[in-house]
């Protein structure tokens, strides 16, 4: 345990999710004292549907987990993707079960498990070793931040409308992609420098609407006795309409607990006839006549469909980050100003397809462990450096988001085959002259050992070397033409 003597004055962590709650162990571990996250939701694992997603965690994420000691435990309570199975079960009941076929054996193997479960993982240690230290006030939300000479106040107010105002010698945004923390520092700057503006980069999948459907656990696959879901299985399950505006397929991850509800990701374009249906009736008719092979009317219950038909859902958001990670007022380390730093998705957010949202988020708070180590916690000196040390990576993860597998919802068949086909093309190149291609970037993506910068230059040089082919192909058809 690596403990020190120094501590600041106050830390303020806003934003109680895996960044937020990740952040306060980490410093907690360090020896730091007086550390207080504010989280607007009621609870750690406050079940809200349509954020009920599950996450993979990676070698990546699990640099954290392992730093905090938490891998034995996030194992436990999550299912291996070296366990990960998936029925695929057509709109006739025919079903088909595969191993997943992307992992690469020499890596440590990701864990599955629901966004809830991870958050309340770090909740729970904290309640357990660290409440001398750590505070969590829930239901409570920061409403606005405020320079105060050469500090700053934190204005947060409870549900019972109770203000809170704190003074923190640093504070941690950690509070998602609309973070008033990046924002205030955007107001405060603008005119002089846009390092707290979102740069927007556009994405395939970005703009695609999902909504979440919960399914009770084990729930029946068929009238056929006994034929049960296991929650440990992922699933497909693909509805009987056609066409990009209709056609339907519901996807479930695979879960540890047996008796959690199961949930179904419906991702689609924002004109999909599902977005128009306005009463329950219509949500169920569309269910019903969309998965004939399911007991439709077993499964889900008449509140889950008025849930579902009220729901908004939630829109994929353009891949983004800001280049200012940190700001310093006056002199924090006298306790006489307010250091400043961005995390996790209030820093850089994007589409979930490449599963790097939550790791690069825990792999932020990694790399600030080892800038406050090397610096002695000196905060003025660390910022700066992790700056530095992650600008590159995350501006690179921008660009692998965009373009390592946007395809993958079904929005476009043939973007889908062209995507297929680049993938296999290098997968075979690789395997021919490992030292000259490089695998797809959704695979080297696997490797935790890589920087997101090293995986995007790998990844840029093999797309150079095709170009190059492609031409030579090209040159010597021609000239067979003319001979
Ligand atoms: C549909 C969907 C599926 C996803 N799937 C994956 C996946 O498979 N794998 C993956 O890696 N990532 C996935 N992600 C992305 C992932 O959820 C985020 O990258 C990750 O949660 C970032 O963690 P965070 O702690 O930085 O931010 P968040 O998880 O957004 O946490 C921010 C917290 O701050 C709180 N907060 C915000 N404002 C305030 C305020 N003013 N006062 C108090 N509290 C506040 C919020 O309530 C929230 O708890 C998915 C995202 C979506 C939308």
């Amino acid at each position: 345990m690596i403990i020190n003597n120094y501590s600041p004055g106050n830390t303020v962590i806003l934003g109680g999710g895996p960044a937020g709650l990740g952040t306060a162990l980490m410093l907690a571990q360090r020896g730091w004292k007086n550390i207080t996250v504010i989280e607007k939701r009621p609870s750690a694992d406050y079940y809200e549907p349509d954020k009920s997603f599950s996450y993979q965690i990676d070698g990546r994420g699990q640099k954290l987990t392992d730093l905090l000691k938490l891998t034995p435990k996030l194992a436990q309570i999550s299912v291996a993707n070296t366990d990960f199975y998936l029925t695929v079960i057509q709109k006739d009941g025919k079903r088909k079960t595969t191993k997943l076929p992307i992992i690469d054996p020499d890596r440590k193997p990701a864990y599955w498990l629901p966004r809830s479960s991870f958050v309340e993982l770090f909740y729970h240690e904290i309640t357990e070793k660290w409440q001398n230290s750590i505070q969590v006030l829930f239901d409570t939300k920061c409403i606005e931040i405020k320079q105060v000479g050469e500090q700053l106040e934190i204005i947060t107010k409870s549900k019972n409308q109770k203000q809170l105002r704190l003074t923190p010698t640093l504070l941690i945004g950690c509070d998602g992609l609309n973070s008033i923390v990046r924002q205030t520092l955007h107001q405060w700057e603008q005119g002089q420098s846009n390092a707290f503006q979102m740069q927007q980069f556009p994405s395939a999948s970005s703009g695609l609407r999902y909504k979440v459907l919960t399914l009770p656990p084990q729930f029946p696959l068929s009238n056929q006795e006994g034929d049960l879901a296991q929650s440990s299985m992922a699933y497909a399950i693909r509805g009987s309409f056609k066409g990009r505006l209709k056609a339907i397929s519901l996807g479930l991850l695979p879960l540890k607990n047996p008796s959690q509800p199961r949930t179904a990701n419906i991702i689609t374009y924002p004109n999909h006839q599902i977005w128009q249906l306005e009463t329950k009736e219509e949500v169920k008719d569309f269910f019903k006549k969309a998965f004939p092979q399911l007991p439709f009317e077993t499964i889900i219950s008449s509140e889950e469909i008025a849930r579902f038909t009220r729901s908004k859902g939630g829109i994929f958001p353009i891949p983004q980050y800001c280049s200012g990670l940190y700001k310093i007022f006056g002199n924090p380390q006298d306790n006489q100003g307010t250091a400043v730093i961005l995390l996790g998705d209030a820093a850089h957010c994007f589409p979930p397809d490449i599963g790097q949202g939550v790791n690069s988020a825990l792999e932020d708070v990694y790399l600030l462990e080892k800038t406050l180590a090397k610096t002695q916690d000196n905060l003025s000196q660390s910022l700066p450096h992790y700056e530095k040390l992650r600008q590159p990576d995350i501006k690179s993860l921008i660009r692998l988001v965009q373009i390592s597998y946007p395809w993958q919802y079904n929005q476009d068949p043939l973007q889908k085959r062209l995507w297929s086909l680049n993938f296999f093309l290098r997968f075979l190149l690789h395997r021919l002259l490992p030292f000259v291609f490089s695998p797809h970037s959704f695979v080297l993506i696997q490797n935790h050992e890589l920087s997101y910068s090293e995986i995007l230059t790998k990844s840029n040089k093999t797309t150079k070397l095709l170009g190059v082919l492609g031409v030579l192909v090209l040159l010597t058809f021609l000239s067979s033409l003319q001979g």
